[in-house]
């Protein structure tokens, strides 16, 4: 199980997007996309941190070109994600009456509600 890694700067809140790695035999401050794991000389920057990231004095700053992706999902998610597929992959099976007006859990966001479909607005 993991938590959603942060911005290791302090006092910062924002979700971490990068890694910042020294190669201190190379005097040379690495940012790249986030690491799958923490390692010793690495750390976690969200994408306002990584973007603005200076190199100390004598060193030089190596910075992924492009977008920095969003971490993958965590374990939660795709636990989650794997159930709901596994849910819509299921054989469609009659359903006990009282699930038609059930929580929301078994009722799917747009769609069919009891006998009515959802329909999205058209533009
Ligand atoms: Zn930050």
């Amino acid at each position: 199980m993991r938590s959603p890694r942060r911005c290791s700067r302090n006092g910062c809140p924002r979700q971490a997007v990068a890694t910042l790695t020294y190669v201190y035999n190379e005097s040379t401050a690495v940012v790249g996309p986030l690491a799958a794991f923490a390692e010793p000389h690495t750390y976690d920057l969200c994408e306002p941190h990584a973007r603005s990231l200076t190199a100390p004095r004598g060193w030089d700053v190596v910075r992924h070109e492009g977008e920095f992706e969003p971490p993958p999902p965590t374990t939660d998610d795709l636990v989650a994600l794997a159930g709901a597929v596994r849910e819509a992959a299921r054989p469609v099976a009659p359903r006990p009456p009282e699930d038609d007006h059930g929580p929301a859990t078994t009722t799917p966001p747009t769609g069919r509600r009891g006998h009515l479909r959802v329909i999205p607005p058209t533009h």
